[in-house]
């Protein structure tokens, strides 16, 4: 797999195989003017296949959401050609509007217009609550 290609952005590796579309969309990348290339299906020594997308843009784009949909995917950051960090993704702290709560007492399940609030209260355990009613919620 060769990066030269890229100039600016990112390169989101080992990805699990057939994943690359979700996390497309959960970034919404169809909604932005960057130039974007998925990769299904390339052979990885690691896990024999992986899922790769490369970013090749200067934007300032929250990946977080990556930590909690796999937080074995690797982050290339891509500046001037060289890769300036390298990282996995960690649980973001705080989720709008991607977990709902199960609580069918809760504020959010009455007023649905509410955005869906979770904060990450137990980072080993991946234990996030409901910002609302503080309902557990594993993810
Ligand atoms: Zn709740």
């Amino acid at each position: 797999m060769n990066i030269d290609s890229i100039e600016n952005g990112y390169v989101i590796d080992h990805i699990k195989p057939g994943k690359s579309f979700e996390i497309y969309n959960y970034l919404d990348l169809g909604k932005l003017d960057v130039s974007v290339a998925i990769i299904k299906n390339a052979r990885s020594s690691k896990t024999g296949k992986k899922d790769i997308i490369k970013i090749n843009e200067k934007l300032d784009i929250n990946l977080d959401i990556l930590g909690y949909l796999d937080s074995d995917i690797t982050i290339n950051k891509i500046v001037n050609g060289k890769i300036v960090k390298k990282y996995h993704p960690e649980l973001p702290k705080r989720l709008v509007n991607i977990i709902k709560c199960k609580n069918p007492r809760c504020i959010t399940s009455i007023e649905q217009e509410l955005p869906q609030i979770c904060e990450l209260t137990d980072k080993e355990n991946r234990i996030y609550r409901c910002k609302y009613c503080e309902e557990k919620i594993d993810v």
